[in-house]
């Protein structure tokens, strides 16, 4: 007997929805490029085009805004290498912006997090008004919600400092979409980034929305792609399919209440099994879907095999990348002892997790991590 899979790892890809599937295979079936000027090239670019409406509105921002890049990864190094003299950010920003950050020769200014994961925004008055009296060019960038913790960040805080410092304000929005309102305009950043697979659209493919004015260079050039900005043939298909699962997400109602309820249950219940395990950032404002789950002395890695074996997917910390083992940078950064930071799993829900995907996980839960099986 076989039986079915329990996937709680939405944070790190979500399933494609099936109306991304649709809008993809249909876009396939359409030959020509989108830089020609007859009449298949054309339908071609009127696929992207809408696509790129759709990705719009659903963060409230103007579709010229939108670039479509490779994904988060490609739009966050882009930020990052735009030439500035400092950037400010935490050191709990995912690798695609800590990486490409150190890698330029700007002054890196890390602000401190507090031990509910929650950036202390107020650090960034002083490296930034020293650096507006030097007339340095500086960059702020602020992840909106933490892919490990789902700790929600004062971005509109971030932001309105930064502006009066006249800095440039950049911030992932990866995990936001579906968990949290994301308005483009009210947050007041300058760059926001996206990735389609986190909110069901196909893996490869995101967006850098660009506020008209905030001019960066071009980050991948060789075509006049993207109104001049990012060059290369688009991912036609994957741009449709990203397309397709904003406007279905824009379409779902009460999905966040609902991951709400049952990650309290999950919560509950490992709470009851384990008593030792630490839900971290639960005292801060959390996105709905995500629990990061640490039960000291019990090495993560161990955690997320045994629970596959179990036939439950989930993450150690933040390993999107296979392979990756060891500490969490976030746990770390938000000066958490060791023991902890080396034991947190994520568990993450998604809208069509149901109340026996969360009693399939607690009970996997209970025979691995639960007191007799710590006591063995
Ligand atoms: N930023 C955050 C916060 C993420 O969680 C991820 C995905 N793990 C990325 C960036 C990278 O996204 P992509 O897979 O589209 O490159």
């Amino acid at each position: 007997m076989t039986s079915a899979r329990i996937y709680l790892d939405h944070n790190a890809s979500a399933p494609l929805r099936p109306e991304a599937r649709a809008a993809m295979l249909t876009a396939l079936n359409v030959a020509g490029n989108p830089s020609s000027v007859h009449a298949e090239g054309r339908a071609v670019r009127a696929i992207i085009e809408s696509a790129r409406e759709e990705v719009a509105r659903l963060l409230n921002a103007r579709p010229n805004d939108v670039v479509f890049t490779s994904g988060a990864t490609e739009a966050n190094n882009w930020v990052m290498s735009a030439g500035w003299d400092v950037i400010c950010l935490s050191a709990m920003e995912h690798d695609s912006v800590l990486a490409p950050a150190h890698r330029t020769s700007a002054e890196i200014v890390e602000i401190p997090a507090s031990k509910s994961g929650v950036a202390d925004v107020d650090a960034l008055g002083e490296p930034l008004a020293r650096t507006a009296q030097g007339s340095k060019l500086a960059l702020v960038s602020l992840m909106l919600v933490n892919n490990e913790t789902g700790v929600i960040q004062p971005v509109e805080q971030a932001a309105a400092l930064a502006h009066e410092h006249g800095a440039v304000v950049h911030v992932d929005a990866v995990q936001a979409p579906g968990r949290i309102p994301v308005d483009f305009a009210a947050l007041g950043v300058d760059a926001l980034v996206l990735s389609a697979h986190k909110i069901g659209g196909p893996r490869g493919v995101g967006a850098l929305v660009v506020r008209e004015g905030a001019d960066l260079p071009p980050f991948v050039i060789g075509g006049g792609q993207e109104r001049r900005r990012r060059g290369g043939t688009e991912n036609v298909a994957g741009i449709a399919g990203f397309g397709a699962a904003a406007a279905a997400l824009a379409r779902e109602k009460d999905v966040a209440a609902h991951m709400e309820r049952l990650r309290a249950k999950l919560e509950d219940g490992v709470r009851q099994a384990t008593p030792n395990a630490v839900v971290v950032g639960k005292e801060s404002a959390r996105i709905a879907n995500t629990s990061c789950i640490a039960l000291p002395g019990k090495p993560a890695e161990t955690l997320v095999i045994k629970l596959d074996l179990a036939g439950v997917a989930v993450s150690a910390g933040a390993a999107c990348s296979s392979g990756k083992v060891g500490s969490s940078h976030v746990l770390e950064a938000m000066g958490l002892a060791p023991e902890i930071a080396r034991s947190a799993i994520r568990v993450s829900l998604g809208p069509q997790t149901s109340e026996n995907d969360i009693a399939a996980f607690l009970a996997a839960w209970e025979k691995i991590a639960g007191s007799a099986a710590i006591a063995a």
